[in-house]
Parts: C-alpha cells; structure tokens; sequence
C-alpha cells in the first residue's frame, strides 16, 4: 500500500473513492417472466391507455343518469354485457343494461347501478332502481395511465408490482442491465460448509451466503466459491481465476492486522489498494482497489461485519454502475429508548428491534452485540445510522435501516 493510499476514512469518502472505478454494464433484452429483480436500462412508455375503454367498475346495471333521479324507477332489462365483449353496445331511453366488472360501457350509458340497489324482476326483465343512481363506478379510458406516458424511468428495479405494470403497459420483453458475474470469495482455515462436520476449531462458512443474496437483491450474479485456506498462493490462484471469470470480486476476511490476514498483504504486495478501513463499528477492516483490473472489496471477516459493510460500502457502488438509487434501502426516523454505545467519528450500526409507544417508534437493543454474532442481524429488525457525533443517548432520534 502507498504512502497516500487513503486509509481509516469516513463511509461517504470510501463511497466516492470506489465509484471512480467503474465498470460498464451492458443490456439485454428479457421477458417479463424473468425480469424480477433487474434494472431498467432503457425508460419504458405506455403501448396502451389504462383502461384501454370505458368500462364498469362493477357487477350491476348500466343505465342514463338522468332517468333515475326520481326513484322508484323501473327499466326495460334489454341485454348483457360481459368483460370482453366485443361489440358496440348502445342504451336506448327506458333501458338498462346488465353489466359485469370490466365490461365496456355501451354508448349512451353514463351511470352504473350496483346489483345491490335493485329489485330484479325475471318474470318480466325488468329492474326496479331504489335510488338515484350516481354517475361513477365507470373507469374512464386513460384514468390510470396514457398512451406513451413516461411511466418507468431508466434505473427503476423491477418489483412484481412494477413487473405488472410492465404488462399492463403492453411489454412482453424489457431491456435490463445484464447481471454482473460477482466472485464471492470465503477465506479462513477455520471455514466448513454448512451440512459438512465440524471438527475442532472449525466453524461454518456463512458470509458468503448471505453476501450472495444481497448481489442478487441488488439484480446481479454471485458466484460463490469455496473457502480459500489462509495461504498466500492458494489466495493468488483464485483471485486469478476469479477476475478471469467475474466483473467483480469480493473477499471476506483476512483484511485485518493479523499475521495471517492474507487478502489485505496479497492486495499491498501485488495488487492495487484505493482505500484500506472505514470509520464504521462494527466493520472498520474493508479494503477495496483492483485485482488484475478487477474492482475487489475485501471485507472483513466476521459475520455482522461483513453484512453490514456490504449494504453501506459496496450496494452503493453497485448502484452506481446503473445510475440508479435502486434498490434503496428502506430507512425510518425512530427514538432511541435506551442508550446505545456510539463511537466518537465513526458511523455505528448496531442491530435494534423496534416498537410502537405513544405515537412514536422506538429502538431498543435486545440482542448480544458482538460482531461475530450473526443472530443479531438475523433476528433484529433494524440497523442504527448513528452518525459520527451522536450522543446515542436515550430519547434521542436516529434513522434505522430496515432489515
Ligand atoms: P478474519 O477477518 O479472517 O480474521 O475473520 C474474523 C472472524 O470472522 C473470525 O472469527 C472468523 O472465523 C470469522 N469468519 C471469517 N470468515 C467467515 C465466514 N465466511 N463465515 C463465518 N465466519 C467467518
Ligand atoms: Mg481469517
């Protein structure tokens, strides 16, 4: 690592420091089908109004609005018109129209009447309105969107709500962000995966696993590998071949001081190092910089760590890469109700639940805070964003990340 390499940095200057290197994505075009979870690379506009016509909003009588002002009124029962009907359908004077939800609204009609405000007569096919009608329960053409209206912009992730609208829209296939192939890379002698046995002195690999979720929540593809015992050729020959195969790297462990943090010596001895450790508690250790031109974040090592500076560090970048601040993270303001170990200049994240009290939402600690305490972040519900000079103190606010 060079003399300038900036080293020990708040979270905000790393963030800028790792966008400047950049890679490019390119796009694809998929079906809608497989489409959660990925990025827009190109705005989509309506091929359709929504609703395409008018049409009923319920199951009822379609009738004229000035002829049942005075009720009772009694109507000429003279077809039926269902959701899909292809005709051109008009009232005459005296008439109503039984009409089911999503029907087209026939020409002529401007009132639907709710099967439950009438008195049907079969004998006759006749209906008896008990009240006024009002004029709604009509869905206007275009009330909801316009054709070609601008209704998902470039960047938008895709949700299943939005993943319909694409349909509804018109859109079989979008164009997307191609995923970027990222290296998950575990490392530690200690490391089993789970469903192996453990012998002594040995623990189950879990970093990588909820690291790779996280790539793929953010619309990209982990590629996770096994664990790299803690020796500097072994840890050569994978970063090798995993900027060979992958966009993009990303270490856990092996990035702190010890003798045998071999990620963080491999990265000053051959690789390039942008920045090494953030004012973050917990997960101060991260590195980022390149491998064979590769952009690599080591993390650290220990489990809530490793989360933690993942969401803040490198879901920022990742972002970056699409223009886009999707997707965020869900963030609320809440009261602290007890008082929570901050540390002076550094950003802390500890792991909180959450409750209701007097109008207010409160944040409470009620799991052990270590970091090497997954749980924590597993069963808590929320991460503090206690900034470099909060107190911390009881009663104070502070914005949470939702987990
Ligand atoms: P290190 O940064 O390599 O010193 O690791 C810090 C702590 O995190 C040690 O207690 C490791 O055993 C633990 N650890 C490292 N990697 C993993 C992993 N992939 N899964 C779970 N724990 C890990
Ligand atoms: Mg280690």
């Amino acid at each position: 690592m060079g003399r300038e390499t900036p080293y020990f940095i708040p979270l905000n200057e790393a963030v800028e420091i790792s966008k400047i290197r950049k890679i490019n994505i390119r796009s694809e075009k998929i079906s809608i089908d497989k489409a959660h979870r990925r990025i827009l690379s190109k705005p989509l506009n309506a091929l359709t109004n929504d609703p395409p016509f008018d049409n009923s909003a319920m199951d009822g009588f379609a009738v004229i609005f000035s002829e049942t002002t005075n009720p009772p009124n009694k109507f000429k029962i003279s077809k039926t018109v269902e959701a899909g009907n292809k005709f051109e359908n008009s009232i005459n004077p005296g008439e109503a129209i039984k009409i089911m939800t999503g029907a087209p609204i026939p020409k002529g009609a401007d009132s639907i009447i709710p099967i439950e405000l009438c008195e049907l007569n079969e004998e006759d096919s006749t209906v008896t309105l008990l009240q006024e009608s009002k004029p709604h329960f009509i869905r206007k053409k275009g009330e909801n969107f316009t054709l070609n209206q601008t209704l998902l912009l470039e960047g938008t992730y895709l949700t299943p709500e939005k993943i319909s609208l694409c349909a509804a829209m018109g859109y079989s296939e979008v164009e997307v962000f191609k995923p970027l192939k990222v290296a998950v890379i575990p490392t530690g002698d200690e490391l089993k995966l789970p469903g192996e046995k453990l012998e002594q002195g040995q623990i189950f690999e879990s970093n990588t696993f909820g690291i790779s979720s996280l790539i793929s929540w953010l619309g990209h593809e982990p590629i996770r590998y096994g664990a790299v015992i803690d020796n500097i050729d072994e840890l050569r020959k994978t970063l090798d071949e995993a900027a060979k195969n992958c966009d993009v790297i990303i270490t856990s462990g092996g990035v702190s001081m010890g003798d045998r943090d071999f990620v963080r010596k491999i990265m000053e001895q051959e690789g390039t190092i942008d920045f090494w450790r953030i004012k973050v508690r917990p997960g101060s250790p991260p590195l980022f910089g390149s491998w064979d031109n590769t952009p690599i974040f080591g993390l650290p090592g220990n489990p809530v760590s490793s989360h933690v500076v993942f969401r803040i560090l490198c879901a920022p970048w990742f972002r970056s890469l699409t223009n886009s601040s999707q997707p965020s993270e869900n963030k609320i303001r809440v009261k602290l109700f007890e008082d929570i170990k901050t540390v002076p200049g550094f950003l802390t994240l500890r792991r909180v639940s959450l409750f209701e009290q007097d109008n207010e939402i409160f944040a409470t600690i009620n799991h052990h805070q270590g970091s090497g305490n997954i749980a924590s972040i597993a069963l808590g519900e929320a991460l503090t964003l206690l900034g470099e000079d909060h107190s911390g103190k009881q009663g104070e606010y502070c914005h949470v990340i939702i987990l």
